[in-house]
This record gives C-alpha cells, sequence and structure tokens, in this order.
C-alpha cells in the first residue's frame, strides 16, 4: 500500500513538472516577458517539490508517522483537486440552443445600410444614397462627417505606427485587394462550370456535408460547421457596394438557400500579438483575402454540384457571421462581441457560403466561454475606447448577450489607424495553442471552478492589462512597444 501511494504521489508530481517545463518552453516562444518569469520559478518550484519527493522517499521519511500523515494528506488533497477540476460541471443548457437560446422577444432583421462600415465605405457625400440614407437617419449625418474628414481606419496621418509605417500599409492593401477582386457578382455567386452544365449531383445529405466540409478544410480553414440559417441574421436590405452596381444598394436581401457552410481561418498569435499596431492589420486583411479565397472556391464547387451558392466574405455578405458560426457549432458568442472557439479562442476570421445544396447541419456548443466571460473582463478592461460593456448580458433587438459598441470601436480604429484588436489579444482564450494551453483550454470549457482559477492566473502570469509584443521581424513598425 505504501508503494503504491509513493507511487501516485511521485508520479503526479512528476506529471506537474512536466507540464511547467512545456509552460515555461511555451512562455518562451511566446515572447511573453512576465509569463517567462512566472512560468520559470513555477516550474522551478515543481521541480524542487519533485526533487524534495525524491530525497524524502530515498531517506525513508515516508515510513515513519509523520511521513506517512504527510504522503496520505497529500495523495487525497491531490485527489480532491483532480475532482474538483477535472469533472465535467453542469452544461450551459443555453449554449446548447445556439443563438436561439439568447433570444428573448422578437429579433428584427439589421439593415445593412445602417452598419458602420457601409456607412463609412460606401456613402459618397453628395450622392443619391447619400442624400436618401441621411434624409431616413440625420441622426448619424454629423457624426459620420466629422469622422469620414478624419479618413479610413488605413494608415492615416497622425497614427500610431507613423512615420514608418508605409510597408505595413502596404501588405495590408496588398491582401485588401482580393476580396475587392472577388466582389463582383460573378465571382460571388459563380455559375456551375459549362462541362458540368448545371446537372445536380446525386448526393446524400450527409455525404454533400461530408464533401463540402472536408473541401473546405482542404482549402485551408481551420474549423468549419453547417448551420440551418435562421432568417433573423439574414440582412434585411443590402448596404455595402464595391462594383458600382449602385441598382442594388438598398434591395431587400432574399435569400433563398436553407443552408450556411461557415468556417474560420487563424490569426497568427505572433501577429496579434502586436495589436493595435500595423501588423495586427496585416494579420486580419491576410484572413479576410484568406477567407475570400476559400469561400469564392467553395461556392464554385457547389455550383459545380448543380446548385446555387453564394459566397460571404469581407466584401459581400448576405448575413451575419457570427450568429450563424455559433449556430454551426463553430463556438460562442463572448463578452468580446465576436464568436469564441474553443479551438484558436476569438483568434479568427470567418467566412461562409450559404446554399441550396441540401446538408446535414451541426449542433451548437457549450465550451463554457458564457461563464468564463462573466468572471473575466480582461477585453473590456483593456479595450481602449470603451467599447466592450463590463457587466452582465443586457437584451438588445430581442436577444440577451454583451454588445459590442462598433461606432466608438471604428472611430478608435480611425484615430489609431489600424483595425486594433487589443480585446483579441488580450482574451486569455487567444494564447497560441501550445501543449499547456491546450490542456487548459480543455479543464476550462468543461469546469466553471477551473475557469474562475484561470481566468486569475491569467491575470497573474500575463498581467491585467498586457503590453504589445514585437511582431516578427519582417513587420516591424515604428514606435514598437509603445
Ligand atoms: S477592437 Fe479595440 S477598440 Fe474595438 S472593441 Fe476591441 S479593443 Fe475595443
Ligand atoms: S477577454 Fe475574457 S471576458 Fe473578454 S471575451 Fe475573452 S474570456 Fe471573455
Amino acid at each position: 500500500m505504501l508503494n503504491i501511494l509513493i507511487f501516485i504521489a511521485g508520479t503526479a508530481l512528476a506529471v506537474q513538472a512536466f507540464i511547467g517545463l512545456t509552460y515555461f518552453i511555451s512562455s518562451v516562444w511566446e515572447k511573453g516577458k512576465r509569463a517567462t518569469v512566472f512560468g520559470g520559478l513555477q516550474f522551478l518550484g515543481m521541480l524542487g517539490l519533485f526533487a524534495l519527493f525524491l530525497y524524502l522517499k530515498a531517506s525513508g521519511f515516508f515510513e515513519t508517522g509523520p511521513g506517512l500523515v504527510i504522503l496520505v494528506g497529500g495523495v487525497i488533497l491531490g485527489a480532491l483537486a483532480c475532482f474538483l477540476l477535472l469533472r465535467r460541471t453542469a452544461p450551459n443548457k443555453r449554449a446548447l440552443e445556439g443563438t436561439n437560446g439568447l433570444v428573448t422577444g422578437e429579433a428584427k432583421r439589421y439593415d445593412e445600410r445602417e452598419i458602420v462600415f457601409a456607412r463609412n465605405r460606401c456613402l459618397a457625400p453628395g450622392s443619391e444614397q447619400y442624400g436618401i440614407f441621411y434624409r431616413e437617419h440625420p441622426e448619424y449625418e454629423e457624426y459620420d462627417a466629422a469622422r469620414r474628414q478624419k479618413g479610413g481606419p488605413l494608415g492615416i496621418p497622425g497614427t500610431i505606427d507613423q512615420p514608418g509605417h508605409g510597408p505595413n500599409v502596404a501588405a495590408t492593401l496588398g491582401s485588401v485587394s482580393i476580396p475587392v477582386y472577388l466582389s463582383a457578382p460573378d465571382k460571388y455567386n459563380p455559375l456551375a462550370h459549362p462541362m458540368f452544365g448545371g446537372k445536380k449531383a446525386e448526393l446524400s445529405p450527409g455525404e454533400a456535408a461530408e464533401r463540402v466540409k472536408g473541401y473546405t478544410l482542404n482549402l485551408g480553414a481551420d474549423l468549419v460547421g453547417i448551420t440551418e440559417i435562421n432568417p433573423s441574421w439574414v440582412y434585411s436590405h443590402r448596404g455595402e457596394i464595391f462594383h458600382k452596381n449602385w441598382e442594388d444598394w438598398g434591395k431587400e436581401i432574399q435569400l433563398a438557400h436553407r443552408y450556411a457552410v461557415v468556417f474560420a481561418v487563424e490569426m497568427f498569435s505572433k501577429m496579434v500579438a502586436a495589436a493595435p499596431h500595423t501588423p495586427t492589420t496585416i494579420e486580419s486583411m491576410r484572413n479576410y483575402a484568406k477567407g475570400a479565397s476559400i469561400a469564392t472556391q467553395l461556392a464554385a464547387f457547389i455550383a459545380n454540384l448543380g446548385y446555387s451558392a453564394t459566397a460571404n466574405h469581407l466584401r459581400h455578405y448576405d448575413a451575419l457571421l457570427v450568429p450563424l458560426a455559433v449556430d454551426a457549432g463553430l463556438g460562442e458568442l463572448g463578452r468580446i462581441g465576436y464568436l469564441v472557439t474553443k479551438e484558436l479562442g476569438p483568434r479568427v476570421r470567418l467566412g461562409a457560403v450559404t446554399t441550396g445544396l441540401p446538408l446535414i447541419p451541426d449542433k451548437p456548443v457549450d465550451i463554457g466561454i458564457e461563464a468564463f466571460c462573466r468572471v473575466c473582463n480582461k477585453c473590456a478592461i483593456c479595450c481602449p475606447s470603451g467599447s466592450i460593456p463590463s457587466g452582465d448580458q443586457a437584451e438588445v433587438n430581442g436577444t440577451l448577450r454583451w454588445k459590442l459598441n462598433e461606432e466608438t470601436c471604428f472611430a478608435f480604429w480611425g484615430k489609431i489607424g489600424t483595425d486594433c484588436n487589443v480585446c483579441m489579444r488580450v482574451c486569455p482564450w487567444s494564447h497560441a495553442r501550445t501543449f499547456p494551453h491546450k490542456l487548459i483550454v480543455e479543464l476550462v470549457s468543461r469546469n466553471v471552478i477551473a475557469g474562475r482559477l484561470f481566468t486569475v492566473m491569467d491575470d497573474v502570469f500575463y498581467g491585467k492589462r498586457p503590453r504589445p509584443k514585437a511582431p516578427p521581424g519582417w513587420a516591424k513598425f515604428d514606435g514598437e512597444g509603445r
């Protein structure tokens, strides 16, 4: 019996020290100075404990009365901690219902003309559409005009990485050219290749779902899911125009498709780590370009199978992708106002294809985000424009959620000349998925107590307000480290 207890205690201490070592290595790789120091101390502490244990065993201490009490007490305490932290706590039934679980009343469809991007990008002062829109929405006119005077969010004079931001802005705009090119109607709504002649492929919904998801991953997506489209998340009217097809502006969007294939692409953690500086905007746009390319190819693939399909990407959206992604089981809606995934946290960009191809939908997931975000407030604390609510969820347009203030957020982008992403950088779920972080996510996604413990540990190891880190050398910027 004594040998069994010694084996259990020794193995547990060795495993702890090994995890401590992997955390230290991961922190060095992440270039987190504070995490490296704390990780190093933690590893040394665990190693010291293991060495002490080996010494006590060799000296026969555990065969004495006090030694046996300490050994038994330690094993019981360890078993209790494992039980408390490893068991699956009660599931969040609301999360398992997807966006239906958030609905508290009638959700009015959003009008794309009203969103801040459409107002900023598409309404040219003096144009017919400008007159129509601001006659109907005088509340926005003065505010939008003042913002337009300051310029758009990319690299405008006076922004944080001046004067040396030129190469990074050039890289960002290099990527933007892809979604712009793919926003012509014949690209986002492709016809079947002539060799298929519109003949419908004979595929069961199960096989079609398997092929479509496999193809999407093969194109470079990191996560993919399928949902039946909830009409509440389809925009009511078209507001973004990029190829002078102004006859579409203000038209009601009538989506005939029943399904959406939604996918996420990963933002590289070392580029996001520099947020709010220009490298993070390069990374956003790289992934929007990647998403546009994937969505366009996927839509063409489905068109070749004989079914209508529409690519949704940075320069063409028929629907809001975050709620569709929640319903497709890619993750949950966090305090941050974005999708938070188990695999990559909020460090993703989304794309989608809507289609009439019959498919088997996926189910929404409970990964513990709602409970975690209730305790963690990091994105709200660190948001430089105060755009993220710090209290409880509130009812917004018939849904209960944390609502990001996109007006103040976008205004901040215009002020600094990047798309900020500080909230994404500081979120504890955004850490690169090295071995110890995968382990932590596994724990916090199934256990509420582990979630509470790790919100505190994240503050200790990374700070309550983590600072930006240097990006890879090729994306360096002036004023680094400010
Ligand atoms: S992007 Fe920046 S300004 Fe916008 S919500 Fe996130 S932290 Fe706040
Ligand atoms: S920073 Fe914290 S509160 Fe904000 S989304 Fe991430 S986990 Fe939730």
